[in-house]
């Protein structure tokens, strides 16, 4: 066979970046921010104001002249009460006056510094300053950022602050890729829907459901197709209307040496193939290509396998072909308390569960490490990324992937 074979991990995610980056960039459409909610930014987007537009006062408390206290206890005449809200003209600090601040309201012209309220003691008509008085608690106009400059930059995923962001810059909209459409196809004869009763020799199908899952995370929308049996023609036309209507494809099962396995003999008797098993475990029977046009990867129909080769491969020609950065895969030192072994060949992903212990992150590996043990997986806080060979005793410090 002239495809690569039992390619590096690296040399996996290359062969798919180049043929994503290939494709063009999703389409910008613009979305109101309620809707904006795990996109991925289709544009640098700007402030349309100073944040904060003006200067104002971080505390509760009392604002002055740094000159008129110059040592404390100092008894000073209140002018004025100013709370958060549009003042139109405020009237200047008068000489050797204290002016009685809120949180976010703007400091008046002439205050230089503010006071908090713990440490003023007020009386009627007066406050009387207990501690130093210093040029603090004031947080000035567009000191977090100036109108016009990029707050947020293009492809970077909308979490819950971003979006925030985006409404603190003036945005009611904002403009977002266009979601890639990712088919996700699970293949197998002994595949039931969980509701059915099971006959002897079946299992009730779950890989779908969790790369459904994962392509949300990243934004995308996931069209989940019906489950595909283990025939060429069935399979065939479920490519090829995925293809259709999809700008990815995920297939699960049936890419293995087995006689059944016709996703893999269908993308090298008919498909477009670029590789086929990647030096990954669990995960290694993979495969990448096009069928007909549209990018697809085979997935192993093993439940961990599936997942893991989604989290190492799928996501990064995604953000490959997004220019996205997120969700960052959270790369973390975990310190073992088990020992944990690779395979002479591969990368090897171990599921561990992950505790803070004297101050540090501790793994264990707590389950037997089976590629059908999906509560493993459910059960655990990472994977392990330890290099082909590696052998990790216990106190060893180890990279490990957060799920
Ligand atoms: P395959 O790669 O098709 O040979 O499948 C490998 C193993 O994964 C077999 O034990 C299958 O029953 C199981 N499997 C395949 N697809 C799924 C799925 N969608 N959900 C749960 N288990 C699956
Ligand atoms: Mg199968």
């Amino acid at each position: 066979m002239d495809v690569p074979y039992f390619v590096q991990v690296e040399e996996a995610r290359r062969i798919a970046a180049d043929v994503v980056r290939a494709l063009p960039l999703p389409d910008v459409e613009h979305v109101p921010l309620a809707e904006a909610h795990g996109r991925l930014l289709g544009e640098d987007l700007r402030s349309l104001v100073d944040d904060p537009p003006f200067d104002n006062s971080a505390m509760d408390g009392f604002a002055m002249r740094l000159a008129d206290v110059p040592e404390v206890p100092a008894t000073l005449p209140v002018q004025a009460v100013v709370a958060a809200a549009a003042q139109e003209d405020l009237a200047p600090l008068l000489p050797g006056h204290a002016v009685r601040i809120m949180t976010g309201a703007p400091m008046p012209p002439g205050a230089d510094a503010i006071l908090p309220i713990e440490a003023c003691e007020v009386s009627e008509g007066e406050v009387t300053l207990t501690k130093p008085v210093r040029p603090d608690f004031i947080r000035h106009q567009g000191e977090n950022l100036a109108k016009g400059a990029v707050g947020l930059a293009a492809g970077v995923r909308l979490t819950p602050s971003r979006v925030g962001l985006c409404a603190t810059m003036g945005h009611p909209t904002v403009p977002v890729q266009r979601q890639l459409r990712i088919a996700v196809i699970a293949t197998g004869d002994e595949l039931r829907s969980p509701g059915e009763p099971l006959l002897h020799g079946e299992v009730y199908e779950s890989n779908s459901h969790g790369l459904v899952g994962l392509v949300r995370a990243m934004g995308h929308e996931a069209l989940h197709r019906p489950v595909v049996h283990d025939t060429l023609d069935g399979l065939r036309e479920a490519l090829t209307s995925a293809a259709a209507e999809a700008d990815m494809i995920l297939t699960s099962g049936g890419v293995s040496m087995g006689e059944w396995d016709l996703v893999r003999r269908l993308m090298e008797e008919e498909g477009d193939l670029r590789y086929w098993r990647v030096k990954l475990r669990p995960g290694s029977p993979p495969l990448f290509g096009l069928w007909q046009g549209t990018p697809l990867f085979g997935l192993p129909g093993n439940p961990v396998s599936s997942h893991v080769v989604f989290r190492m491969l799928v996501a990064d020609a995604l953000r490959v072909w997004t220019g996205a950065d997120g969700p960052k895969e959270a790369q973390v030192r975990v310190r073992l308390r088990d020992p944990v072994k690779a395979t002479m060949d591969c990368l090897t992903l171990r599921r561990i569960v992950v505790a803070v212990e004297d101050g540090e992150m501790v793994g264990y590996q707590p389950r037997h490490q089976g590629s059908g043990n999906l509560e493993s997986l459910a059960s655990a806080d990472a994977l392990t990324l330890l290099e082909p060979g590696a052998a990790a005793e216990p106190g060893d410090v180890i990279d490990a992937l957060l799920l």
